[in-house]
């Protein structure tokens, strides 16, 4: 003893140190949000680097975005300066994974510079498998599939070892030929999907032990941050390259026939010698199970490596008490939990409870936001150190728009900005070729989507035909279409296309806006592309066209929409200046900030209508893991919302609290009054929500009121809403003229 500990070790408390200097055999640490999980993975590689343990080589390192490994390695960089130079093996599992397969890439039956289908990739190879197998692709559609192979990536199952149930389930009973037929194709095309970048490492790793000890020699630290979103097949990665087994198994070949658990328990008879796997997780934030993670991995971790240090940490240091007060009180609604205690140090009596408010509608909550991130801005707050998490992006639309109007900085974090996604662009080409029929790229860009059986030769024709006309692809489409020149089939399409466009062109003067949009998306058959699209992400884009719609409302012709998004496009988006960060819940993982909103708690947007609509517990309790995330990335302040009016399937409807505002504890959490510290719409503002609710006595039906008395279980709210819409819209309209005009558009 009587040494004095390096500095990077004196601040942390003792059982973080713990976990830090315990470097050899398996560490699992098990503890909530905000206990410096994150920090105790950095300063542990710090301290395996300083001590001379390994060399940045030889620590594998896995976070869960790739933002998370660069900040890792810039802290790294602080506590041992020079000596993080390197960490060539610090990123995510698809990361890591794509290394290790270039470097064997023959033993996947691939050269090694392979490329890495995106989805769009994906969906197109398998359609052709789906056609060449004679299969209906309308029955049997690609978009399906690829999920499906997606889901059994998940779990490492080739396609002699998925389940026969889900093999019989798709294609006729040829789930298994065309799940083979994919995979025989992308190595012809010498190509893989994502999930081979963790199934082919396994598989190689799996069959060659010679290669597998070298990464045993290789990787002496073995770190996991999130671990508690790790799905099946990384699980089999991880375990597979941290336990080394004194004696090479012999039943160390490529499992045939058998599913995931099997392959799982496998290496349990295998004895295993030093581990130095550190795991850090907390199954409160698990909200990856729609994509296949497994919050048993954490069960599972003592038992595959017994003897495991478990260390769990419960001294919060993010946030304040009355935040970290409403976040534990929130969770522990969910059933079957692991089960931590967390506190927070000396509760300061001048930190700010949680903040309730309630806004007339979406557009009021991100005018109301906008003036509180003003506000904040005078106080001499950075805007970097503020974030709006939503859960749905289509949410972000009108802060974006917001902020454009206000001149405030934003940037979009884990995903493309609203006017950005594909479903968007898309739409917004069909409105500029319609306000500008020489808009040749937008047209390009959806002259065959749908799709309409014009392959990429008649596009060509069209552009040479326009080249030679020297008139745009539009006009030299509609000629193309009249002539013999192309075959019949697209030359219907063609001549579709541009019958189409006549009309629509001929409506734009004498046509509400809106009302011409949404013709144009039903009829061009661009919304029954993504309704019979079978892929998780569908409804997120067919709610993003509704909102899209929902904006054009708030200007008067299709032209100055288009002017407005030209413009929103344009705002820069730099990560060095001081900017506003927006993202969706599941994007703010693992991040912090001093202030953060929370808007659209209402049922059937948080939580979201789909987990609802699963029924049963999961659904429900995953979306109440995603509230923990959110509530627990604020440091200092945290600012609810819920609108009382929102547009769902194009129909304004009065909405209800999120149940969760419901959850949080009385204490730590006040109800703003009014909406006129913000310059709103005056007061009275807290009796209109008192007068809102028809159906039971809320908390927050009235500012402050402190009633208890409704759990909202109703599941079936959309259906009750929709009764009492009408009556309800009534009685507001006559309080308000701004209410009015609102409710209007929606009739
Ligand atoms: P999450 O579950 O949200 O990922 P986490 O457990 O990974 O959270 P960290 O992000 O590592 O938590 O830490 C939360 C905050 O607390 C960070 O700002 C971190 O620097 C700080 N922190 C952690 N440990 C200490 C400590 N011993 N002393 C002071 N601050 C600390
Ligand atoms: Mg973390």
């Amino acid at each position: 003893g009587g040494h004095r500990p390096p500095d990077y070790l004196s601040g942390l408390n003792p059982e973080q140190r713990q976990a830090v200097e315990t470097t050899e055999g398996p560490v699992l640490v098990l503890a909530g949000a905000g206990t410096g999980k994150t920090r105790v993975l950095t300063t542990r590689i710090a301290h395996i680097l300083a001590t001379g343990k390994a060399w940045p080589s030889q620590i594998l390192a896995v976070t869960f975005t790739n933002k998370a490994a660069r900040e890792m390695k810039q802290r790294i960089g602080v506590l041992v300066g020079e000596a993080v130079e390197g960490m060539p093996w610090l990123g995510t599992f698809h990361s890591i994974g794509v290394k290790i397969l270039r470097r064997h890439a023959e033993l996947a039956g691939l050269r090694s510079d392979f490329t890495i289908l995106d989805t769009d990739d994906v969906i197109r190879l398998i359609k052709q498998l789906i056609l060449a197998d004679g299969l209906d692709d309308k029955r049997w559609p690609a978009r399906q599939f690829a999920q499906m192979i997606d889901g059994w990536k998940n779990k490492g199952l080739a396609p002699n070892e998925i389940p026969e149930g889900d093999a019989r389930a798709f294609g006729n009973g040829r789930g298994r030929e065309l799940y083979r037929a994919y995979q025989d194709r992308l190595t012809t095309l010498n190509a893989c999907d994502f999930g081979d970048l963790l199934c082919h490492p396994i598989r190689i790793l799996r069959s060659n032990p010679d290669i597998l000890k070298e990464y045993h020699d290789r990787f002496r630290y073995i770190l996991v941050d999130e671990y508690q979103d790790t799905n099946t097949a990384q699980y089999m990665w991880l375990r597979l390259l941290a336990q080394r087994p004194s004696r090479m198994r012999t039943s160390d070949t490529p499992a045939v026939g058998r599913d995931a658990e099997h392959l799982l328990a496998a290496s349990e008879d295998a004895a295993p010698a030093t581990v130095n796997i550190c795991c850090v997780g907390d199954d409160d934030q698990s909200i990856y199970g729609w994509r296949g993670a497994e919050v048993d991995n954490i069960l599972r971790f003592e038992r595959d490596f017994p003897g495991a240090t478990v260390i769990r940490l419960e001294r919060n240091y993010r946030s304040t008490a009355h935040i970290l007060g409403a976040a534990s009180h929130l969770i522990a609604h969910n059933e079957g939990r692991l089960g931590k205690t967390l506190f927070t140090e000396k509760p300061n009596p001048d930190d700010p409870k949680v903040m309730v408010h309630a806004a007339w509608d979406s557009e009021e909550e991100a005018r109301a936001v906008g003036e509180e991130i003003e506000a904040l801005q005078r106080k001499q707050h950075n805007l970097n150190d503020m974030a709006i998490l939503v859960r749905a992006s289509f949410q972000m639309r009108e802060f974006e728009d917001r902020f454009v109007t206000l001149g405030l900085n934003y940037r979009v974090i884990g995903g493309p900005r609203f006017y950005e996604r594909q479903e968007i662009r898309d739409a917004m080409a069909y409105f500029r070729v319609i306000a500008n029929p020489g808009d040749d790229l937008a047209f390009e860009r959806i002259v065959n989507v749908p799709k309409r059986g014009l392959g990429e030769a008649a596009v060509r024709q069209v552009h040479d035909a326009s080249r030679a006309l020297g008139v745009p692809m539009l006009e030299a489409a509609g000629r193309l279409a009249e002539s013999d020149e192309l075959k019949p089939k697209p030359r219907a399409a063609l001549r579709g296309v541009a019958a189409n466009f006549t009309r629509w062109r001929d409506l734009l003067d004498n046509t509400p806006h809106t009302e011409l949009a949404e013709m144009v998306l039903e009829e061009s058959g661009y919304t029954d592309m993504w309704k019979n699209d079978k892929s998780p992400d569908a409804p997120t884009r067919l709610e993003n066209l509704k909102e899209l719609i929902r904006s054009m409302e708030d200007y008067e012709s299709l032209r100055s929409f288009l002017e407005h998004v030209a413009l929103v496009m344009d705002a820069e988006q730099n990560e060095n200046l001081d900017a506003v960060n927006i993202m969706t819940l599941h994007s703010a993982k693992g991040l912090e900030f001093d202030t953060v909103f929370l808007p659209g708690w209402e049922e059937g947007l948080f939580p979201h209508q789909r987990a609802l609509d699963e029924g049963g517990r999961s659904g429900l309790e995953e979306e109440r893991r995603l509230a923990y995330v959110g509530l627990t990335r604020a440091k200092k302040n945290l600012h609810l919302w819920f609108t009382s009016n929102r547009r769902i399937h194009g129909l304004w409807q009065s909405t209800i609290p999120s149940r969760f505002l419901e959850e949080l504890p009385e204490a730590h959490i006040e109800i703003a009054e009014t909406s006129s510290n913000y310059g709103g719409y005056g007061s009275g503002y807290g009796s209109q929500i008192g007068g809102r609710n028809p159906y039971g006595a809320s908390r927050f039906d009235s500012a402050g009121n402190g009633s208890f008395n409704n759990s909202y279980s109703t599941p079936g709210w959309q259906r009750a809403q929709q009764n009492k819409t009408e009556a309800t819209n009534r009685n507001w309209g006559s309080r308000s003229g701004h209410a009015v005009e609102r409710i209007g558009y929606g009739e």
